[in-house]
């Protein structure tokens, strides 16, 4: 097949990165730390309010980190969303925790705040809440925040998904006790790979940096009074980062023109519903999604496989994490009381849609006319 691939979400770059990989190179910082590093944190604090601000070498490694503050050890239970990457749930078991899962809602596909409030009765004493905001779409964070506050158990925000969305006019990430950000290739902006972890006070953000720098005691030799980590950010990819992040605000703005382009597109056809919004936030549209009417014969594996004829990537919703093999044995907590589950649902009748910022207007018409052939518009 010789036409080109149209990506789901690929990296687009703009040249300033490689400005900043340039310093590092000239000044010799080829290092995981170093001024990149330093003035990535401070630049990710002041865009999305934050406060203080760890550069990680992952996503993953800013969630390990946020349950490590959190004291989480062997037998503790934490309370997390189903429908999501496994990222956001395999550190609770690097830490020997037991991770219970947490429903979708149907109105935004994040975790349901029934659900949640039915695991409270069930585990009254969770160590922590982590919370997606599945595919950029801010969860219902007024309900969720109410709960945990009741509680009184902190929240972590997975914002691996989104960077630049807002909830009540302010950044996700920011509303939890910790938050954590993604620069992983696919997401809205990347380093390559990285992650950050994000906290209100400087002191959470000084701990983190010293865990991921295995944990150095103050001293001339080394010394260790605590187990360390390996995780932090190289000065050359937050070289990268620093570059992305210029160019954040004109990713969101593009990505959410694409979420709008296939809902115009899709609007007659009563039998496809995009992936929910939240009325309370403006969602940095990451991922394009779209989910089928039960009634209609119509498959999202079918769509998939058109889309594949036109050389055009797609993928499945995240299948959820009490369906995966590894997580059989963990308790999932369903929206509905009599034991019926959106995120399963969502899996089986939802698809995400080609999303790349640099799909051209020929890209997206032909994607368009290729799914409305799936359902004989
Ligand atoms: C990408 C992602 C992560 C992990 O981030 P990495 O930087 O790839 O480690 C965690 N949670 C969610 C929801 C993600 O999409």
């Amino acid at each position: 097949m010789d036409r080109k691939r149209i990506y789901l979400s690929s990296p687009t770059m703009h040249g300033e990165e490689q400005k900043y990989v340039q310093e590092a190179f000239d000044t010799n910082w080829v290092a995981p730390l170093g001024p990149n590093v330093n003035a990535f944190e401070k630049e990710v604090a002041a865009y999305t309010g934050c406060g203080y601000a760890a550069a990680l070498s992952a996503g993953t490694a800013a969630i390990h980190m946020a349950l490590k503050l959190l004291g989480v050890k062997r037998g503790d239970v934490v309370f997390v969303s189903d429908l999501t990457f496994s990222a956001s749930c395999n550190p609770i078991v690097y830490e020997n925790g037991t991770p219970v899962f947490i429903d979708a809602e149907p109105d935004t596909w994040n975790m349901s705040p029934q659900a949640l409030r039915r695991a409270f009765e069930k585990y009254p004493h969770p160590k922590a809440v982590i919370c997606v905001h599945l595919y950029g779409t801010p969860a219902k964070l007024r309900e969720i925040m109410e709960i945990c506050e009741q509680h009184q158990v902190p929240l972590i925000e997975d914002a691996a998904e989104s960077l630049g969305s807002t909830y009540q006019g302010k950044h996700t990430g920011t509303f939890g006790k910790y938050g954590i950000y993604s620069f992983n290739g696919n997401k809205i902006i990347t380093t390559s790979g990285g992650g950050m972890f994000v906290s209100a006070k400087e002191e959470d953000a000084k701990r983190v940096t010293f865990f991921a720098t295995q944990s150095r005691d103050p001293a001339r030799h080394y010394q260790h009074s605590e187990i360390g980590y390996n995780y932090r950010m190289s000065n050359v990819t937050a070289g990268i980062g620093r570059g992305q992040l210029l160019h954040l605000e004109e990713h969101k703005a593009r990505k959410k023109e694409i979420y709008r382009q296939y809902q115009e597109a899709f609007a007659d056809i009563p039998e496809i519903a995009m992936n929910p919004l939240n009325p309370e936030g403006d969602a940095n549209c990451w991922l394009s999604g779209m989910i089928i009417d039960d009634q209609c014969s119509v498959t999202p594996d079918q769509v998939m496989d058109a889309l594949q004829e036109i050389n055009a990537e797609s993928r499945p919703i995240w299948k959820p994490m009490h369906l995966q093999p590894v997580f059989a044995k963990e308790d999932f907590i369903p929206h509905y009381e009599d034991g019926r589950s959106v995120g399963e649902h969502v899996f089986a009748r939802g698809l995400c849609l080609p999303s790349d910022i640099k799909n051209t207007d020929e890209d997206m018409e032909l994607i368009i006319q290729t799914i409305r052939g799936c359902f004989g518009a």
